[in-house]
């Protein structure tokens, strides 16, 4: 069994489908188990939709409705026309935009939108894009059932970011895809869109399709997992970032988590995770070149060591705790660490100095309660519009250019932190937010082309 995740730009139109429908059918042998993303821009109409809704701006919301209601039947026209399944599908769809649209009133209506009415929304895209796919794949010949992702990734109630429970997936995935086997050549269903125990919709956060599929691998001990995107697998940079970033063939586990962790879009973070505990690779593929061999993701006896790529955060906040007291006084980090935890507030990069520990948080994530608390026994600054840069690779402390390649990229122009992993596998430094582009390209530059 292999699982094939296709994102929101690889389902995106009618010969984006189309591809996807040839890439299944020359897998069949495997027995697939297809994930899909919503449509591309789907998910941010319908997060829009939400904060129409919650501001009670019922016309604008319905709006966005009835053009997401015509993108989705346009392309089951464009896809099922002539075919058996087209009113069925058509009808299908309708209904399932009708129910939105209900849903989405009667919160205008209310003007509170809670989570859980949030996850019912913004999970509706991969519904939609599932139901024409699956009807499509069926329509070319390529018999498949279509799984509702409720029944098979379980998480807890935080509803826009449910964390899974590994062992309800592992118990309930694998008897519901043996199911849906029956009489069919594939399986699908959505990616992102997950459920409490008791049936709650939950989501599993933004490009959440691509935790999917590796819980899924995870689930069913599949041969592989597949991400189909729209670039040719992971590379020295973003490729809208770079201009000339190169593909890497294969790269570890860990590389690959360090490198979505900070910031690399092409996974979401949490997707090694899964596929490391049974070893399973992960292949990055273009689903507009299928022919192409993309990244290999495996353990990291096979992979050699040496600079992989360079990736950034552009928005992230600094803050600077000071105290007088943080050596004399144990427990000190501790209680600055539990203030974060108990905020729910994540901590990527941290440095210390006698008294002083800088942190590092998302700029999206608000972090006025935790300055307040920290307030009570330290004095705490936050500095904004920071990025962080990060170069990933297996064994950096041998790279001998690294340090001399990142002043020359950053210059006089300052750092404001530097952390390095103590697995030797992620430098990273903070820089002002303005340069963080430049700086990118400037240390690939120096890294990958030609060390001019
Ligand atoms: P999908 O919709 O298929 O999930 P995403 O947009 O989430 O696709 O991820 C693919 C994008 O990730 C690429 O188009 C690319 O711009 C971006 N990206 C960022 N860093 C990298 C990298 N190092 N290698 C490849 N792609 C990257
Ligand atoms: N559709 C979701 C998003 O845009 C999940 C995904 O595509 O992975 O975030
Ligand atoms: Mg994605």
């Amino acid at each position: 069994m292999i699982i094939m995740k296709f994102g929101g730009t690889s389902v995106q139109d009618g010969p984006a489908i189309s591809r996807v429908v040839e890439i299944v059918r020359d897998r069949l042998d495997r027995r697939p188990v297809v994930v899909v993303s919503a449509l591309s821009k789907i998910t941010d109409l319908l997060y829009k939709i939400c904060d129409e809704a919650a501001a009670r701006h019922t016309e604008a919301a319905l709006e966005a409705i009835a053009a997401l209601k015509k993108r989705h039947l346009d392309l089951a026209e464009e896809l099922l026309t002539g075919t058996e399944f087209l009113d069925e599908a058509y009808n299908k769809v309708g209904l399932l935009c009708q129910e939105l649209e209900a849903f989405v009133h009667a919160v205008c209506i209310v003007g509170d939108l809670t989570p859980k009415s949030r996850a019912r929304i913004i999970s509706r895209g991969e519904v939609l894009s599932s139901t024409i796919i699956c009807y499509t794949l069926n329509a070319r010949g390529v018999r498949t059932n279509l799984v509702d992702a409720k029944k098979l990734i379980i998480t807890d109630n935080d509803y826009l970011k449910g964390e899974p429970d590994k062992a309800a997936i592992q118990a309930a995935a694998p008897a519901e895809i043996e199911k849906a086997f029956r009489n069919v050549q594939a399986v699908i269903t959505q990616g992102f869109v997950s459920s409490t125990a008791d049936g709650e919709t939950t989501v599993l956060g933004r490009g959440g399709s691509d935790y999917t599929a590796s819980l899924l691998g995870m689930a069913l001990g599949a041969e592989e997992v597949q991400i189909w995107t729209d670039v040719d697998g992971v590379m020295t940079a973003d490729p809208r970032v770079v201009e000339h970033p190169v593909t890497m063939r294969e790269i570890a586990f860990e590389e690959a988590a360090e490198m979505a962790h900070f910031g690399a879009k092409v996974l979401h973070p949490m997707t090694i995770e899964p596929a490391v505990r049974l070893g399973i690779p992960i292949y990055v593929l273009d689903s507009t070149h299928p022919d192409r061999k993309g990244t290999g993701i495996f353990g990291a006896e096979r992979i050699p060591d040496g600079i992989k790529s360079v990736s950034s955060k552009e928005n992230i906040q600094v803050i600077n705790i000071f105290s007088a007291k943080m050596l004399g006084v144990s427990g000190f980090l501790a209680r600055v660490f539990g203030v974060f935890s108990a905020h729910k507030v994540a901590v990527d990069m941290i440095s210390t100095s006698e008294a002083t520990i800088s942190v590092t948080v998302d700029g999206n994530v608000d972090t006025t309660a935790v300055v307040r608390e920290l307030s009570e026994f330290a004095e705490v600054t936050v500095d904004r519009d920071k990025a962080q840069v990060s170069v990933i690779g297996k064994n950096l402390h041998a790279e001998a250019d690294l340090f001399s390649a990142l002043s020359k990229a950053i210059g006089k122009r300052g750092i404001h932190m530097i952390s390095q992993g103590a697995t030797f596998i992620n430098l990273s430094v903070v820089v002002d937010r303005d340069i963080c582009r430049d700086t990118v390209r400037q240390i690939h530059q120096y890294l990958f082309e030609n060390h001019a």
